[in-house]
């Protein structure tokens, strides 16, 4: 948790090396789609890469920029008005994120499309002046045309930028340089009859001949010598502009969801290292295009480095962008902000009075419900929420059952929800103290559930996505309230799974059989598939139908106790079979993959 060592070292690097930058980047880039996880898109990569690059001083405060909304007469230079209309449709924008309708609301996510846009547009004006980079957090929308939007893009932010410096006067010669690992549909149709502009690209994916392409296919697997040979030709080929734009996808990473080319977090360093010295001097923006692993935002953060420093030095391996920005947020709250003030309300009058019921006032004896709204507002996740279309919080405490238990109730639609839920108890586990964490329920009723949002076992409404969020809110609870550690009981194995990096099973020969069966998951099988997988009989443990296990599982955040190797020992011992199911009862892709650890 928090900076290691060798994120301080990387610091130090970062200011010896560094050159202006200038980076746009919003809080509202993170887009308002409680359900865009399971597309294998993480929603956080801005957030992500813009505190890794501030955190590192590999971009100083100066140079950070604010966007701007594009506006709808910049939009419409270059997009027809009925593609235009149908934006203002959840329906439209669900098939472009790939979610359901339910999960859009409409404003925010156009908010979150048109400040990107905004940015890539006062980026073009602001390279051309300053002959500076120019970084945006969020764009490379390069599948959207005219009159069509595509994947994960409803308009043409490269286009649209070209068009306002064209209104500008601009005049010279514009590069496209798409390095995302699909073609640039879009950017060909939308910038046909641009007078003079060239575009470049290198994908993994045919998608047959695009008229006025420079494109390079390479083939599944290509690795990073093989698109280095690619890239120096094609950069040789390409005409010196007076104004570039580079889409540095993210999803040329081996593990891509959707790119093939199977590159290192290296080898796409390398990539843009060889591509911000080849365009040295040359205006240019550099923009993100797609990504789908969870790595994404280090190739993303890398661009940064890259523009910065030219630098080869990796992001530390140990470096949780989520755990040490929230590390960093709760240093920052004060106790007697979160805790009881000792002060006498009204409430404390009625209630000393016998006119009012009396109420549970601190959770766990510290935290009053004031503090945990300042909290969960300074973590930014009513600001989430409210996005999500609710508003007017409200938190609840009582006891339940072992427990005690929090709400967070929101108004939205006129009435009323419980979106947060959950019950917590001060505890030993293994000899220490921890905070066992009997249930957590993050609720968004607004959504429904579909084919692109299945159920999952112990869900009554989709989720908030918000999971990541939360699990780091409780570490740092236990760790205020002193606690060793937290503790939970995963019902089903899509419960346990995400939360594997931090936490293990505290019987060492339970966690054994747990990394034997993620060692043993058949290739691209869904997280929820494999919970009905196990919960239908068709998973075999050395042979014999094996049946979940919910035991108790810890994160430690102090030393973990001694374990002398009875996890490897029992892992070793145990093998998973997975039994053929019915063929084309489940579409594949509905929920994410497991990956590979
Ligand atoms: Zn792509």
């Amino acid at each position: 948790m928090g900076v290691g060592p060798r994120a301080l070292l990387y610091r130090l690097g970062c200011l010896w090396h560094r050159r202006e930058v200038d980076v746009w980047h919003d809080a509202a880039y993170r887009l308002p789609l409680s359900g865009l996880e399971f597309t294998g898109v993480d929603p956080r990569r801005a957030d992500f890469a813009a505190w890794w690059l501030r955190e590192s001083k590999a971009i100083a405060p100066a140079w950070w920029r604010k966007p701007r909304r594009a506006s709808y007469a910049d939009l419409a230079r270059v997009h027809t008005p009925e593609l235009l209309d149908s934006l203002s449709r959840p329906d439209t924008l669900a098939g472009i994120f790939g979610v359901d309708p339910t999960d859009v609301p409409v404003d925010e996510v156009m908010r979150t499309v048109r400040l990107a846009t905004g940015a890539t547009v006062e980026g073009a004006r602001e390279t051309l002046r300053t002959k500076r980079p120019a970084l945006n957090l969020l764009g490379g929308f390069h599948h959207a045309g005219p009159g069509s939007a595509g994947g994960n893009c409803p308009v043409n932010d490269i286009a649209v930028a070209v068009a306002a410096v064209r209104a500008d006067g601009f005049a010279g010669k514009v590069a496209v340089l798409d390095l995302d690992a699909h073609p640039p549909d879009g950017v060909a149709r939308c910038l046909a009859f641009d007078p003079d502009h060239w575009i470049g690209s290198i994908s993994g994916s045919d998608w047959g001949a695009l008229d006025g392409v420079d494109e390079t296919l390479l083939p599944a697997g290509t690795g990073d010598i093989g698109y280095m040979d690619a890239l120096k030709p094609l950069l040789a080929r390409m005409p010196k502009p007076d104004l570039a734009f580079v889409i540095a996808g993210g999803d040329v990473l081996a593990g891509d969801k959707l790119g093939r080319l199977a590159l290192t977090l290296t080898g796409v360093r390398w990539r843009n290292v060889t591509v911000a010295a080849h365009l040295e001097g040359v205006p240019a923006v550099w923009l993100p295009g797609g990504g789908y692993s969870p790595s994404s935002w280090k190739a993303l953060a890398g661009a940064g480095i890259a523009l910065s420093t030219g630098w080869m030095q990796p992001i530390p391996d140990d470096y949780d962008p989520l755990a040490a920005r929230f590390a960093g947020i709760a240093r920052g709250l004060p106790t007697d902000v979160l805790s009881d003030t000792g002060e006498l309300t009204e409430t404390d009058l009625a209630e000393a009075l016998g006119i009012r019921r009396p109420q549970q006032r601190l959770l766990l004896g510290f935290y009053s419900a004031s503090g945990m709204e300042y909290a969960l507002q300074r973590f930014g996740v009513l600001s989430q929420l409210g996005r999500l279309g609710y508003g007017h919080f409200r938190i609840e405490f009582d006891r339940a059952g072992l427990g005690e238990r929090m709400r967070l109730l929101g108004e939205a639609d006129g009435r009323e929800h419980l979106l947060i839920e959950t019950i917590l108890e001060r505890r030993r586990a293994a000899g220490h103290p921890v905070l066992y964490v009997h249930w957590l329920s993050l609720r968004n009723p607004r959504a429904k559930f579909s084919d692109r949002r299945p159920q999952l076992p112990g869900q009554d409404v989709p989720g908030l996505g918000l999971a990541r969020e939360a699990g780091e809110m409780l570490a740092l609870m236990a760790l205020r309230l002193g606690l060793a550690g937290v503790v939970y009981r995963p019902a089903h194995f899509h419960t346990a799974y995400p939360g594997r990096h931090h936490f293990t099973f505290v019987d060492p020969s339970r966690q054994g059989r747990f990394e034997a069966l993620v060692r043993d998951l058949p290739e691209g099988m869904g997280i929820a598939d494999v919970t009905q997988e196990i919960d239908e009989g068709r998973v075999l443990l050395n042979g014999e139908p094996y049946a979940w296990e919910p035991d108790e599982m810890v994160f430690w955040l102090r030393e973990p106790p001694e374990e002398p190797g009875e996890v490897a020992h029992e892992c070793e011992r145990c093998h998973f079979t997975f039994l053929p199911s019915t063929p084309g009862a489940k579409e594949p892709g509905a929920n994410p993959p497991v990956l590979r650890p």
